[in-house]
């Protein structure tokens, strides 16, 4: 069974609430309009239960199929866009200055509305399906923050499953694996201390800017040599501040970075160089460093056997070949990471065709991933509380 027929029918109408989204896009936890809008609509459908406000922002809709059963599922969706200029020129395009929805959250929250729509009609199911609208999946950890508000035990939710889109992967395709799927990231934030002075007299003054670069450097022999060149890591720092003028050699500099691995351990050894490093280095030419490093999301780990469950429904609506059980991780991060840490689940990536790359201002959520990803869905919450 390809797409659904009733999904297809509804396919002009949730492709008009994502480009709705899509005009609105609204940051982190400030998503009241579409939190609002989310919620209108799930109450709209018959859900049992509509509950807003869960992660300050977050939205969560209860559907109980009309066949007896207790499993209960939860189906993850993110809200929240970004703070960029949009550049598509489209007919829907952002109309608030700044703000995108260049990660494709608008066709997340889109695609879940219209499977709560569907589930909500039909009922054909024994237990519960849980659909979970978060907010601020970028950078605020909008999905720890209603795992804390309780989420999983008040819904009682025993499983739960994400859908990010992917550009560069088919449209109709779908991709996922077993273990760890996206990294952990965390954050280095180093404060250099030196002492400034004339550039004349270097030998009077500590250079931050000097130190400042062989931190850099020496940060990379962390990746180059001590991780396993088998295991996978990133250590980027990507802001360097100091200095203001080219004759004064300045007291104070600023680097700012990211670090990203795959497993726990690599993760930890990340963070004990990192400071090892800098504080060593900061040591030899005679400045103070103090790091920040603060964690951020976790490993999106993908449980063994909702992987391989997720994958036969992916197959069921794509096709036997449309799905790669094997895909490369990616080093970018997800706040799902919190909720499969939590519950079993998996989480799957479904194609955005050749499309611009996420977080580009040229990026745009493909409607024709609607039906693919709506139906994924409906049959996710059929199959798993089948009866
Ligand atoms: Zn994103
Ligand atoms: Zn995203």
């Amino acid at each position: 069974m390809p797409i659904i027929n009733r999904v297809a029918d509804l396919h002009q109408e949730i492709t008009a609430w994502r480009r709705d989204l899509h005009a609105h896009p609204e940051l982190q936890y400030d998503v009241q309009r579409t939190a609002a809008a989310v919620a209108d609509k799930l109450k709209t459908f018959g859900c049992d239960e509509v509950v807003p406000g869960i992660g300050r922002t977050g939205v969560v809709g209860v559907i109980r199929g009309r066949k007896a059963g207790k499993k209960v599922i939860g189906l993850r969706a993110d809200m929240d866009a970004l703070p960029i200029e949009e550049e598509t020129g489209l007919p829907y395009q952002s109309t608030v200055p700044g703000k995108m929805h260049a990660c494709g959250h608008d066709g997340h929250t889109a695609m879940l509305l219209g499977a709560a729509k569907y589930l909500a009609e039909t009922r054909n199911f024994a237990g519960t399906a849980v659909v979970i609208f978060q907010p601020a999946e970028e950078g605020g950890a909008g999905a720890l923050a209603m795992v804390k508000d309780g989420l999983i035990g008040r819904f009682g939710i025993e499983e739960v499953y994400g859908m990010h889109n992917y550009p560069g992967l088919p449209l109709g395709e779908f991709a996922i694996r077993p273990g760890a799927i996206m990294a952990s990231a965390d954050h280095i934030a180093i404060d250099l201390e030196g002492k400034g002075g004339h550039a004349a007299r270097p030998h009077l003054a500590v250079d931050t800017i000097l130190v400042g670069a062989q931190i850099i450097n020496a940060l990379q022999s962390i990746v180059a040599r001590n991780v396993d060149p088998l295991e996978a890591a990133v250590v980027s720092i990507c802001m360097f501040q100091a200095g203001f003028t080219d004759n004064v050699i300045p007291q104070h500099a600023k680097l700012r970075g990211t670090a990203r691995a795959l497993t726990a351990e690599v993760r930890e050894l990340l963070r004990k160089r990192v400071e090892e490093v800098v504080q060593g280095t900061a040591r030899l030419y005679g400045a103070k460093a103090k790091i920040t490093y603060t964690n951020g999301y976790p490993v999106v780990v993908n449980h063994e056997r909702q992987t391989e469950f997720a994958a036969s429904v992916a197959r069921e609506i794509a096709g036997k070949d449309k799905v790669d059980t094997d895909v490369a991780p990616v080093m970018g991060a997800e706040d799902f990471a919190f909720m499969l840490n939590e519950r079993p689940g998996a989480f799957i990536f479904v194609g955005n065709g050749d499309s611009a790359g996420l977080h580009h201002p040229a990026y745009d959520f493909n409607d024709e991933t609607i039906p693919v990803g709506t139906s994924y869905w409906v049959r996710l919450a059929e199959t798993a509380l089948a009866r």
